[in-house]
C-alpha cells in the first residue's frame, strides 16, 4: 500500500482525540514516566490514537469499548515490566492486526520495523492459541519461545493474559475455568521462569478465584479478619530492630505483606493444616535504599539475630547464590520470645526491583542508562542463557525435565484438534501425516495448512496447523522419499515401496488374472488403466495392491470390465462411503451429552436433567462445593470438585469434555462428607463427639477412625450431610467440644 492511502485510512497526525480519551492517554503517559527513564511521547500518542480509532465500535464481553483492553495492557507493561516505550506502543497495538483492518504495513509505516516485528509475533501466537487445547504445556512453552523473535512478544502476552484474567468474570463459567486452567498450567509457570513474580502471583490468585471461588473467598476473608492483629504484631515485632537500624544510620523500608492467597491454599493442602495453623501467612521484608550494598544486608541480619533466635535450617542465602531467574535476597526465620515463627527477607532496593519485576529490571540495572537495540540483544541473549542453563532450584521444578529450545532446530505444529507435534526443521505435511499414523501417511491425498489447501511437499513452519486429507485408497508416491525428513516417514515409504506393495500387488494381480481366465475375458493394459482410474487409483499397480489386501473385490472390477466390454463406456463412481471412526462415535456421545443443556449448566438434582451423572469418589463433592462435570466416554457425567487433583488433570488434558454443573436449590439426598478432628486425647472424647453429631445435630455417621499419639487425639469422621453449610455447622460445633484444637474438612 502506498503512503497516501495509508494516510487516508488513519491520519494519526491530524486526528484530535476526544476529551475522555486524552485523559486516558495522559494517565498512561504518567505511568510510563514514573517507570521509565526516557520515552517517545509522540509515538505513544500516535499508537494510542491508532488503537482507539481501529477498535472503534467494538466491545468486549463486559460491554466496555474494546480499546480499554489494549490501554490496560499497555499500563501493565509500563508498570510491571517497564522495559521500554517500544513495548508500550506494541501493547497498545497488540490486537490491531488480529482484530481490525489495520495491517502490518500500516504498523510499519507509522511505527517502524521493530514494532512491526513484535506485533507480527503477537498476532502469530494469538492464532496458534485459538486452535489448541490445553495439552502438552511444556512443548507449548517451547513453541511460544521459538516463535517469538523478540522477547517482548512474550512479555506483552503476559500482560495481555493478566488483563484478560482480571476481567474474566464477564465470561461464561465453563470458559472461565478453561482459561484459568490454561493460565495456571502455562502462563503462571512461564512468568515465574521469567522472574515476573508480581504477575505470576496475581495470575495464580485470579485463576484460583475463578476455579474455586469458595476456597478463595474463605482465605481472603480470614486474611482480612486478621489484618489488624497482624499489623499490630509486625509493628511490635519490628520496633527493636527498627530502632537499631535508625541508630546505625540505615535508610530502609519495612513491608509486612501477606503472601498471596493461592500460596497459602497450597500450603494448607500440602501440610494438611487449617488456615489457623499456617504460621508464615506473611513475610516481613526489609528493603535497604540505595546506595546500601549486600554487605549491609548481612549487617541487618546480624542485628535481627542479636534480638531474635534464628532457625538455622530455614536460612537461605540467595545473595551469594542467586536463583536462576535473578532473584536475590537473604531469608531467615526467627522465633519470638512467645514462640511465634516469623519469616524475614532482607534485600537492597535493587534486589527488590528484580524480585518484583524480574529479568527486565535486572537488565535495566546492568545496562544503566544506555538502553537501545544493542543492549536489548544482550538482554535476549542473557535470557536465553538463563533459560538454557537452569541452575538447580526446587521452586522451578516444572522445568526439571526439559530445556527451553530457542534455537529453532525443532518445529512445532498442530493437529486440527490442537494437539502439538514436534518435527525436525524442513518437515513437510507428509512427515506430519506419518507422525500421526502410518496409515494416514500412506493414504494422504492433500493437506490443508492453516485452513488453506497446500501441497503435501511444502515445508512447514512453526505454529502451522496441519490437516491431512486422506482417501480410502493407498496413495503412496515413491517420489516423496525426497520430501520427508523424519525417520518414520522415510523408512515407511521405503518399506512400502520395496516390499509390501510389490508382494501384495503381485498377489492381487494373480487373483485378477484368475478371475479373467475364469470368465474368459481379455483386456489390454491400457484399458485396464482406465478402469483403475474409474476406481480412483493412479495406476493398475495400486489397484492390484488393494486387490491383494482384499479391500477391493476382484469381482467388482470384473463386473465393471464386463459392462465396459458390452457398452464401451466407463461410468463415474459416486459412492464414496466411509465408516465412522472411533473418534466420530466418541464425538457424537459428547455432543449428545452436551445438547441436553444447550449452553446452560447441568443442574444436579433428581434426574430432571435426564442425564446420567455420578459423584467422583476422589473428592466426594457435596452441595455448595464448586463443582465441574466431565463427560465420560460412554456419555455419563462425572461430578468433581473444581480443585480436585483428578479434575485439575482432566481440565488440562481433556478440556473439551467439561460441562458446567450447578447444584439445584433443594436437594433431598444426603452426601458423604468427612472431617478431621484433632485435640487432646482425653477420656470421653469420642463419646462427646458422637453425642454432638447424633444428639444436637442429628447427623448420621458412616464411620469414625481414631488414632492417638503422645496425648494427642486424631479422628477422621465420615458422615452424611445435606451440603456445605451443614458440614460447616458440624465443624463449628465440633470445634467447641472440650479439648478439640482443630477441625477441618478431610479429603
Ligand atoms: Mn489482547
Amino acid at each position: 500500500m502506498d503512503k497516501a492511502s495509508i494516510l487516508e485510512k488513519y491520519n494519526l497526525d491530524e486526528y484530535e482525540l476526544e476529551k475522555a480519551q486524552s485523559e486516558d492517554l495522559k494517565q498512561l503517559i504518567k505511568i510510563c514516566n514514573e517507570n521509565m527513564d526516557s520515552l517517545d511521547e509522540e509515538a505513544i500518542t500516535k499508537a494510542f490514537k491508532l488503537c482507539y480509532l481501529s477498535h472503534h465500535g467494538l466491545t468486549r464481553a463486559s460491554g466496555e469499548p474494546y480499546y480499554y483492553h489494549p490501554v490496560e495492557v499497555a499500563k501493565i507493561v509500563a508498570q510491571e515490566i517497564n522495559i521500554d516505550d517500544i513495548s508500550v506502543i506494541s501493547a497498545l497495538l497488540h490486537d490491531t492486526v488480529e482484530d481490525t483492518d489495520v495491517t502490518l504495513e500500516d504498523i510499519r509505516f507509522w511505527f517502524g520495523d521493530e514494532v512491526a516485528v513484535i506485533i507480527d509475533g503477537v498476532t502469530k501466537i494469538a492464532g496458534v492459541f485459538k486452535s489448541r487445547d490445553s495439552k502438552q504445556a511444556e512443548a507449548f512453552m517451547k513453541l511460544l519461545l521459538s516463535m517469538a523473535e523478540d522477547i517482548r512478544v512474550i512479555l506483552i502476552k503476559f500482560a495481555d493474559r493478566l488483563h484478560n484474567m482480571r476481567t474474566i468474570q464477564h465470561l461464561r463459567r465453563e470458559k472461565q475455568i478453561q482459561i484459568a486452567s490454561e493460565t495456571m498450567e502455562l502462563y503462571a509457570p512461564l512468568a515465574h521462569r521469567f522472574g515476573l513474580f508480581n504477575i505470576k502471583n496475581e495470575l495464580e490468585d485470579l485463576c484460583f478465584k475463578a476455579i474455586d471461588p469458595t476456597s478463595f473467598k474463605f482465605i481472603a476473608r480470614k486474611l482480612r479478619e486478621k489484618k489488624d492483629s497482624r499489623e499490630t504484631f509486625i509493628d511490635e515485632f519490628m520496633m527493636p530492630i527498627g530502632r537499631q537500624l535508625i541508630k546505625q544510620k540505615f535508610s530502609f523500608e519495612i513491608k509486612g505483606r501477606p503472601k498471596h492467597i493461592y500460596s497459602i491454599y497450597r500450603k494448607m493442602q500440602r501440610q494438611q493444616k487449617p488456615f489457623e495453623e499456617i504460621y508464615d501467612l506473611f513475610a516481613i521484608r526489609i528493603i535497604l535504599e540505595d546506595p546500601h550494598t549486600k554487605e549491609d544486608c548481612w549487617r541487618v541480619y546480624s542485628i535481627i539475630t542479636d534480638w531474635y533466635t534464628p532457625i538455622p535450617e530455614r536460612f537461605r542465602d540467595f545473595i551469594s547464590v542467586p536463583k536462576a531467574n535473578g532473584y536475590q535476597s537473604l531469608h531467615t526465620t526467627v522465633i519470638t520470645n512467645r514462640g511465634k515463627k516469623v519469616e524475614i527477607q532482607i534485600r537492597t532496593r535493587r534486589m527488590d526491583n528484580i524480585a518484583e519485576k524480574g529479568l527486565a529490571a535486572h537488565w535495566k540495572y546492568k545496562e544503566g542508562e544506555q538502553a537501545g537495540s544493542e543492549s536489548l540483544d544482550r538482554f535476549v541473549n542473557w535470557v536465553r542463557d538463563v533459560l538454557d542453563n537452569p541452575r538447580p532450584d526446587s521452586t522451578m521444578d516444572f522445568v526439571k525435565d526439559f530445556q527451553l529450545n530457542l534455537y529453532q532446530d525443532e518445529l512445532y505444529v498442530f493437529t486440527p484438534k490442537g494437539e502439538l507435534k514436534t518435527l525436525p526443521v524442513n518437515a513437510t505435511p507428509i512427515d506430519f501425516a506419518f507422525e500421526i499414523h502410518s496409515e494416514i501417511g500412506e493414504r494422504a491425498m492433500a493437506s490443508k495448512v492453516n485452513g488453506k489447501m497446500a501441497p503435501l511437499r511444502q515445508k512447514l513452519r512453526n505454529g502451522d496447523q496441519v490437516e491431512i486429507i486422506t482417501g480410502n485408497k493407498v496413495n503412496l508416491n515413491p517420489d516423496w522419499i525426497d520430501d520427508v525428513v523424519t525417520h518414520k516417514a522415510k523408512s515407511r515409504i521405503r518399506q512400502f515401496i520395496k516390499q509390501k506393495q510389490r508382494i501384495v500387488s503381485d498377489k492381487g494381480r494373480e487373483l485378477w488374472q484368475k478371475r479373467l481366465d475364469r470368465g474368459k475375458v481379455e483386456i489390454s493394459d491400457q484399458e485396464l488403466t482406465k478402469i483403475a482410474k474409474r476406481f480412483k487409483y493412479n495406476d493398475t499397480q495400486n489397484m492390484f495392491y488393494e486387490m491383494g489386501t482384499g479391500s477391493l473385490d476382484v469381482n467388482t472390477v470384473y463386473k465393471e470390465v464386463k459392462k465396459y466390454k458390452s457398452t464401451g463406456r466407463i461410468e463415474d463412481d459416486t459412492s464414496e462411503t466411509t465408516s465412522k471412526t472411533d473418534q466420530q462415535i466418541q464425538d457424537e456421545y459428547i455432543n449428545n451429552a452436551r445438547s441436553f443443556a444447550a449452553g446452560n449448566a447441568l443442574i444436579l438434582d433428581d434426574d430432571i436433567s435426564n442425564v446420567k451423572y455420578s459423584y467422583a469418589n476422589c473428592c466426594n463433592p457435596i452441595p455448595g462445593d464448586n463443582v465441574i462435570g466431565f463427560i465420560s466416554r460412554n456419555g455419563d457425567v462425572k461430578i468433581h470438585r473444581t480443585m480436585c487433583n483428578n479434575a485439575q488433570h482432566l481440565l488440562k488434558t481433556e478440556g473439551n469434555r467439561i460441562v458446567d454443573v450447578q447444584w439445584a436449590k433443594n436437594i433431598d439426598n444426603k452426601f458423604l462428607g468427612a472431617v478431621r478432628v484433632i485435640g487432646e486425647d482425653r477420656v470421653g472424647m469420642i463419646n462427646d463427639i458422637t453425642d454432638v453429631l447424633s444428639k444436637s445435630l442429628s447427623t448420621n455417621m458412616k464411620s469414625i477412625n481414631v488414632s492417638s499419639d503422645e496425648g494427642m487425639f486424631e479422628g477422621i469422621i465420615t458422615l452424611y450431610v445435606d451440603g456445605l453449610s451443614h458440614l460447616d455447622r458440624i465443624m463449628k460445633r465440633l470445634g467447641r467440644v472440650e479439648g478439640v484444637k482443630t477441625v477441618m474438612r478431610y479429603e
